[in-house]
């Protein structure tokens, strides 16, 4: 869908994903292995429903049921923005669920998928349980394989998290660390720390919220006139080869970043009569030669969320208590964005700056980027309060 907000062309797409039962759920008495959804023919309707209460409906772009797999998840979230990703434009994929709803299936796949491209070092293929991190990775290069435009290409990477509104470069930890795997270090020259003049703007990210504790690094965001809002001191590397980018996946287990950069130099010959044809030698005047420079660059973004779990769920209490508020922040500040965005009123203010995430995606959310969100839920009756705010939350974003 192609959507226009008063200020920036945004264009957003919905998927919906309904993750199959778990065990836990089937085992979990009646209420567990009841399901709360109605799927529909159309593969944009659904319906929540539970005993004694009205059916609500919901249109999505895309509902994505629990036959559906990682192809189809890939091919209806994020196929259409790294396309875009390569013509130039940024784009932002992100999951947003409950804890246990599948947002870490769907973006990164299953463990074992993760171990699969590991173990295989670039011999074998996909597995069938990768997610979409992996399928852009191999979408990515698949292109630069076949380079149409025989463009040169520049592609970093990096990885961050944000917990507790606390930002940690984890390639850093990846680098010093003892986790890195052996013979596949690519060299400190192809790391480069990123400053005032590499903004992340200028690379793909993908960025995971919440799990693992910050290492103490908290790095700043900072904003410059040229370059947009980046990430001060935030590794990138340099990647070469899927294979390499399959084993940094692995390594971050959460997170990472794609920058895609690609320059080429178009030659040919037009044919017409030249307009001002007074310097020309008569045989150049019906065919011209010319030279055309290419420069394209955009930034893909990643985002595996922090669960949408109310606060009350968790139960925390003091420390824990203030980091799960953090964690929480992201998602609420995220969720203000999106609210505001969707408003009919225009100038509506957008407090991106109220937390880390929500300031880092300012120029996605905002700018002529691509973004889709994939909504993920449970079928389970089990879950139907957290599905319903979920779906809650996607109905608003199908309307920024
Ligand atoms: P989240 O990241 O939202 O907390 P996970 O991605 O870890 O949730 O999923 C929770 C559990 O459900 C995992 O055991 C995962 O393997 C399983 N799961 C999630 N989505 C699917 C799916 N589409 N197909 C099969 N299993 C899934
Ligand atoms: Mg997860």
């Amino acid at each position: 869908t192609l959507k226009f907000i008063s200020h920036l062309t945004l264009i957003s797409i919905v998927v919906l994903r309904v993750r199959p039962f778990l065990d836990e759920e089937l085992t979990g008495g009646k209420k567990g292995k009841q399901q709360c959804i109605q799927f529909y023919n159309d593969n944009q309707s659904l319906s929540m429903i539970r005993p004694n209460q009205d059916v609500r409906n919901f249109k999505f772009d895309c509902v994505l049921d629990q036959e559906s797999d990682q192809i189809l998840a890939y091919d209806q979230i994020a196929y259409p923005v790294v396309q875009d990703v390569l013509n130039g434009f940024n784009g932002v994929v992100m999951a947003y669920g409950q804890t246990g709803s599948g947002k870490t299936h769907t973006i990164f796949g299953s463990r074992a998928s993760l171990d699969h491209l590991y173990t295989m070092k670039g011999q074998g293929d996909l597995h069938e349980e990768s997610g979409i991190v992996p399928r852009c990775v191999t979408h990515l290069f698949d292109y630069i394989k076949i380079n149409p435009n025989k463009a040169q290409f520049r592609v970093t990477m990096s990885f961050l998290e944000i917990y507790n509104e606390q930002i940690t470069d984890l390639l850093l930890q990846t680098n010093n660390g003892s986790t890195s795997p052996g013979g596949n270090n690519q060299g400190s020259n192809s790391h480069t720390r990123n400053s005032s003049t590499s903004p992340i703007r200028g690379g793909g990210s993908s960025t995971s919220i919440g799990n693992s504790a910050s290492q103490g690094q908290n790095l700043k965001i900072r904003e410059d006139q040229n370059t947009g809002i980046y990430v001060d001191g935030l590794t990138q590397v340099n990647v070469k080869s899927k294979d390499q980018l399959y084993q940094l996946i692995k390594i971050g287990a959460k997170l990472l970043q794609i920058f895609v950069e690609q320059r080429w130099i178009e030659t040919g010959q037009e044919s017409g009569l030249l307009k001002d044809d007074r310097n020309a030698s008569p045989q150049k005047t019906s065919r011209q030669q010319f030279k055309k420079r290419h420069h394209k660059k955009a930034l893909l973004t990643i985002v595996d969320l922090a669960g949408s779990e109310r606060l009350s769920k968790t139960g925390s209490e003091g420390l824990r208590l203030q980091e799960a508020k953090n964690i929480n922040k992201s998602i609420a500040a995220l969720s203000n964005c999106i609210s505001a965005l969707a408003s009919e009123t225009k100038n509506t203010f957008v407090p991106f700056r109220d937390s880390k995430l929500t300031r880092l995606l300012t120029h996605s959310l905002g700018g002529n980027c691509k973004t889709t969100i994939c909504a993920c839920i449970s079928p389970s009756l089990i879950h139907y309060d957290e599905s319903f705010s979920t779906l809650l939350f996607a109905a608003r974003a199908m309307s920024v």
